[in-house]
């Protein structure tokens, strides 16, 4: 009998800024076995992006009409103005190859994979601080002055969501942030697949582990009151 497995669905969230693009393209040039999901999106291309490279670009008419044909594992309008959703067929792809799948989605996005895939693993990643995020989105330089602060203040609202996540990871130091972020990956492929984990892999698990919500929830207060949010316990 050929060793099948499901895929694990990762989710990854993140304000816009954050460090999440470039946490991804490290994750899947070293992890093998991977995929990533290419969203559908009704919004247009920005400065060097290409159709089927990191998003499959198609009119609001294209859109709705694949959602009345059920091709979508998820959909939402983000930000109110744009449809971007994760097609079926690249759930069913990476199960047909025994990869992974990676979801790169917003907060709606990752409520309602959870609710369909509850083996699903969410990851949120948080900038340090709100002034470190306003200085990475002014140095991508692809912002206006107003789109900055449109993003900060929707960066605001995202954030709040930490706690509906398995895992955070609060992205400081790049290199750091990479190994974890893999970390989280190989650890949760490894208790999955039931085999023995050697003394290398437990140092693995124990870097994921370090991310769990549970176990870094005591970090999130400071970034949360960073962005003029009320502390976790205020909300009781
Ligand atoms: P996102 O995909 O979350 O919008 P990007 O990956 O485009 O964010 O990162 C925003 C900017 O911040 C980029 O210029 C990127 O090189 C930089 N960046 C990402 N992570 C870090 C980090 N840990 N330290 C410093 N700069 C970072
Ligand atoms: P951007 O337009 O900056 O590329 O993405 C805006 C937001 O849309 C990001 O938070 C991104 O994670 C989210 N997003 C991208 N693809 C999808 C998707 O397929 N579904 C959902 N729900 N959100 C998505």
């Amino acid at each position: 009998m050929s060793p099948t497995r499901k895929s694990i669905v990762y989710i990854i969230s993140a304000p816009s800024g954050s460090g999440k693009s470039t946490l991804v393209n490290e994750l899947l040039r070293l992890v093998p076995g991977l995929d990533f999901s290419i969203s559908y999106t009704t919004r247009l291309p920005r400065g060097s992006e290409q159709n089927g490279k990191q998003y499959h670009f198609v009119s609001r008419e294209e859109f709705e009409q694949m959602i009345r044909d059920d091709e979508f594992l998820e959909h939402a309008s983000v930000y109110g103005t744009n449809y971007y959703g994760t097609a079926r067929r690249f759930l069913r792809e990476a199960e047909q190859k025994g990869n992974d799948l990676l979801l790169d989605i917003d907060v709606q996005g990752a409520a309602q994979i959870k609710q369909k895939l509850p083996q699903a693993i969410s990851i949120f990643v948080l900038p340090p601080d709100r002034k470190t995020l306003e200085w990475r989105l002014r140095k991508r330089g692809e912002d206006s002055d107003e789109t900055i602060h449109r993003r900060l203040d929707a960066a605001r609202r995202e954030i709040e969501n930490y706690d509906k996540y398995d895992y955070i990871l609060i992205n400081d130091k790049l290199e750091e942030s990479s190994d974890s972020l893999q970390a989280i990956v190989l650890s949760e492929r490894l208790q999955r697949s039931g085999a023995p984990i050697s003394a290398e892999d437990k140092k693995v698990v124990e870097l994921a582990d370090r991310h769990r919500l549970a176990n870094i929830r005591q970090r999130v207060p400071p970034i949360l009151e960073s962005f003029g949010n009320l502390p976790p316990s205020a909300h009781l």
